[in-house]
């Protein structure tokens, strides 16, 4: 007898349409009463994971058990012992919170007497009791997750399910479901979360495993994560370089020093971002929350007829869209035709017109890159590293040496997670923008 409530071996999943092997071989258990996290860039293979314990999804090859149920042979008793948060937000915005509710607990069989009390429970669970009458089309991004946990919840499951529970909100919204998300596993409620976001593993697991590609990484604590990362991690920030070709040939030189384990390199710019966009902010904006200034940045820049006002209107925004890195200039370059360039004010215009006519490529815009070295005895071998690097001719802008934290064991398990994250960006700001369209 174990207290595993989730037991994986050998799952695989390859979809038909494009051989595509999401998800490799994978083999875990769950303890009862855990949080664990799925942790990994997009396309690493969870959601897929997820889908086959919620047996959404047949697995290819592999088995796995659910609460001692078999995803395969007994789905129903499966379905009963989870509850599951989707990514996409799948609440009907035309009904109340309540009436959504309801909803789910007739479909599960639910009798009316239990149903109410039920509801009324879960209501409080996630604190929306005096929200539950008002129309879902009403309800912020927080609300709607919060009530999509609730009506996880109302059929009592062993597990919970959720997937990417945080996607789009706002930092503190964030939090605010962080401490529900902990205060139903206090409650003895297993949960498997997935999630892109490091900070939130870091969080929220009691066990993290890292996936890419379909393949499981790396699996443990956070802490004994970064225990296995011993020594030091040095992060070096460089002034700008025109060929980002060409900056990786000192890594060679920096790996011959002793103790140096492992190098990745990124862009101090565009490096290792959660929020979909990143717009540097003026400097000299005291008493304004800058996460409030940035999410509205990101409303406007998803909006034409909202870009051309600001453009219209502040000079500060001509400003800081000349100063935005490609990758958003070219989220916005797709968002004007022909008709309303016109439109748009000059200097902004020979930009957009550029970057519709291809004329700028990753590789042609400045690359402010940055390093980080894990390192046994940063201390002592980090003028040895700035000797090198000095004789290479890059001028170092900033050092930092800390501990190694749960980004740079990421970082050095998967390897090229830059490549991925900078995909991610690009991902992000499309679900971002999808899931502002569904809101409405
Ligand atoms: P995300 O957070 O973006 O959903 P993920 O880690 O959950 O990422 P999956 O959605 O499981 O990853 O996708 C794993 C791989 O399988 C990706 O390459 C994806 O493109 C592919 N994939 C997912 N769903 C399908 C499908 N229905 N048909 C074909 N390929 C798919």
């Amino acid at each position: 007898m174990t207290d595993n409530i989730i037991e994986v071996k050998n799952l695989t999943k390859i979809y038909n349409e494009g051989n595509i092997l999401a998800v490799d071989n994978i083999s875990f258990e769950i303890q009862k009463g855990e949080i664990f996290a799925l942790l990994g860039p997009n396309g690493a293979g969870k959601t897929t994971t997820i889908s086959m314990l919620a047996t959404l999804l047949t697995p290819t090859e592999g088995e796995a058990t659910v609460n001692t149920f078999n995803i395969r042979k007994d789905s129903k008793s499966v379905r009963k012992s989870i509850g599951i948060v989707f990514q996409e937000p799948s609440l009907d915005s035309d009904m109340k919170g309540r009436e959504n509710l309801e909803l789910h607990a007739i479909l599960y069989g639910m009798p009316k007497k239990e149903r109410r009390d039920k509801i009324n429970e879960v209501l409080k669970l996630v604190n929306l009791e005096d929200k539950a009458d008002l129309y879902v089309k009403n309800y912020s991004g927080g609300m709607k997750r919060r009530l999509e946990i609730a009506r996880g919840l109302i059929h009592e499951p062993e597990v919970l399910f959720l997937d990417e529970p945080t996607l789009g909100l706002d930092p503190q919204t964030r939090r605010k479901i962080w401490e529900k998300i902990k205060g139903l596993n206090q409650l003895n409620i297993t949960i498997l979360l997935t999630t892109h976001y490091m900070e939130e593993a870091d969080e929220l697991a009691d066990r993290i495993c890292i996936m890419d590609h379909g393949k499981i990484i790396a699996m443990d604590t956070s802490e004994n994560l970064k225990k296995k990362l011993s020594g030091d991690i040095i992060d070096l920030e460089f002034e700008k370089i025109e060929n980002r070709i060409e900056f990786p040939q000192i890594f060679p030189e920096i790996m011959k020093i002793e103790g140096v384990r492992n190098i990745s390199l990124g862009d101090s710019k565009n490096n290792q971002e959660t929020m979909p966009m990143n717009i540097n902010l003026p400097a000299n904006m005291p008493n304004i929350n800058p996460e409030m200034i940035q999410a509205r940045m990101r409303e406007i820049m998803s909006d034409p007829k909202k870009l051309l006002n600001a453009w219209k209107k502040f000079p500060m925004a001509t400003q800081m869209f000349l100063d935005a890195p490609l990758e958003a200039k070219k989220q916005i370059a797709k968002l004007f035709d022909d008709n309303l360039l016109e439109q748009v004010p000059d200097s902004i215009k020979t930009e957009l017109i550029k970057i519709k006519k291809g004329d700028y490529s990753e590789e042609d815009t400045d690359f402010e890159p940055k390093i980080s070295i894990s390192c046994e005895d940063g201390g002592k071998q980090l003028p040895l590293i700035i000797q090198k690097i000095n004789k290479n001719n890059m001028k170092i802008k900033n050092v930092n040496m800390h501990r190694p934290t749960l980004e740079d064991v990421f970082l050095f398990f998967t390897g090229d997670a830059i490549r991925e994250e900078s995909s991610n960006r690009i991902k992000n700001i499309k679900k971002f923008i999808q899931m502002r369209q569904l809101r409405k």
